[in-house]
């Protein structure tokens, strides 16, 4: 295989490096039938791929997969016929499915997974017989179907932990192919790499950062005299916008689309708001993902049956902010129809 463009910093693939020959005679089983489960499922087997999903007896999830004109099986039995097992089930439920597929999986298998966390943190520990791979879809699994439909392509990052046969890249990029992500472009990487920097960005920029950005702005706002809905508007509505233009063509796109007064403010205040302290508080952010420490912390959450997790969330849904967008929400009409079904876009 060889990388398809020099200036990346690291292999990007196409579908000039695909040999289908190492997915096109396998049997996959695509266990859960979720955002990516459905995706990857539809779009194997719209590719010429067998396919058979693995669910749960009376998962309410199979009457949907059958009525896509797939075959469906328990994740066992899925996971015995298959030679790819594709794990598509929610990472905090994976370590339980794991454990009654194990057995199932014969020499020279290949366990694929779309995101790195369990393996990584070692909640999974596979056999030493089987290939590890990852494909990651850098989108919801939505739009990787929606793009399949159009002949058009997801980017994905792909990654390989354990290469037992030694075709474990080769296979894991024909998949790829398989759910149409080569016709955008598949990024090596690593468990490692895509599980740290994912944790990373959600917890520090996309999720945790910008709500909190958010919230502390309309506080500081509505705490001296402006009203909600103003603050409101400024700190959250708009957001959208600015965003809008940065994934459109970077910070520079944003700069130059905002007034030459937004722009100067922006430059000469953004640093004092978002400040080396905060910066030091990403450091031990990273560090705590680094070290498994919130991996762990994430993982005896969910075995105590989630208590912070529910409280945090209770808290979040009745700050004031959400009540005043709320009402605010109601005078956009247009916004009742979304161009693009509302997913997370960050998994
Ligand atoms: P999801 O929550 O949308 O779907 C989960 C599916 O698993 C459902 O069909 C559900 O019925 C099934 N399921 C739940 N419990 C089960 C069990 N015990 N046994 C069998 N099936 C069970 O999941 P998702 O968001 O598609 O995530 C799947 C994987 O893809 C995760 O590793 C996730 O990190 C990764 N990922 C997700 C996205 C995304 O945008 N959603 C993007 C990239 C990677
Ligand atoms: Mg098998
Ligand atoms: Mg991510
Ligand atoms: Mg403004
Ligand atoms: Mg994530």
């Amino acid at each position: 295989m060889t990388a398809a463009d020099e200036d990346f910093t690291q292999p990007v693939y196409n579908e000039s490096d695909v040999e289908r020959r190492y997915i096109d005679d396998k049997t996959v089983a695509v266990l859960g039938y979720g955002s990516q489960g459905h995706a990857h499922a539809q779009n194997l087997a719209d590719s010429g791929v067998d396919v058979v999903v693995g669910l749960r007896e009376g998962s309410s999830s199979r009457s949907a997969a059958e009525a896509d004109g797939l075959r469906v099986a328990t994740p066992k039995q899925a996971a015995r016929e298959a030679d790819v097992v594709s794990v598509l089930v929610p990472d905090t439920v994976q370590p339980s499915v794991f454990e009654a597929i194990e057995p199932e999986l014969d020499a020279g298998d290949t366990l694929q997974f779309a995101h790195g966390f369990n393996i990584h943190y070692g909640q999974i520990e596979p056999p030493e017989d089987v290939d590890v791979t990852m494909i990651a879809p850098k989108s919801p699994g939505h739009l990787v179907r929606r793009n399949y439909e159009a002949d058009e392509g997801t980017p994905a990052l792909l990654a390989v932990y354990q290469d037992a046969t030694g075709d474990a890249r080769d296979e894991a990029l024909a998949y790829a192919d398989g759910i149409g992500c080569t016709r955008a472009g598949v990024l090596e990487t690593t468990f490692q790499e895509e599980t740290e920097s994912d944790l990373f960005g959600e917890q520090a920029v996309l999720c945790g950062g910008v709500t909190s950005l958010v919230k502390h702005g309309y506080e500081t706002l509505v705490d001296n005299g402006y009203s909600p809905e103003m603050a409101y508007f400024e700190v959250l509505n708009e957001l959208k916008l600015i965003v809008d233009l940065m994934y459109e063509g970077g910070n520079t796109e944003m700069w130059d689309s905002v007034s030459d007064t937004a722009e100067y403010g922006g430059l000469t205040r953004g640093d004092e708001i978002v400040d080396e302290d905060v910066r030091e508080n990403m450091e031990e952010v990273l560090e705590e993902v680094q070290n498994g420490e919130f991996a762990r912390e994430w993982i005896a959450e969910n075995q105590a049956g989630r208590p912070s997790y529910r409280q945090r969330r209770q808290a979040e849904q009745n700050h004031d902010i959400e009540a005043v967008g709320e009402r605010l929400r109601g005078l956009f009409a247009w916004a009742d129809e979304p161009e693009v079904e509302q997913e997370p876009e960050v998994s």
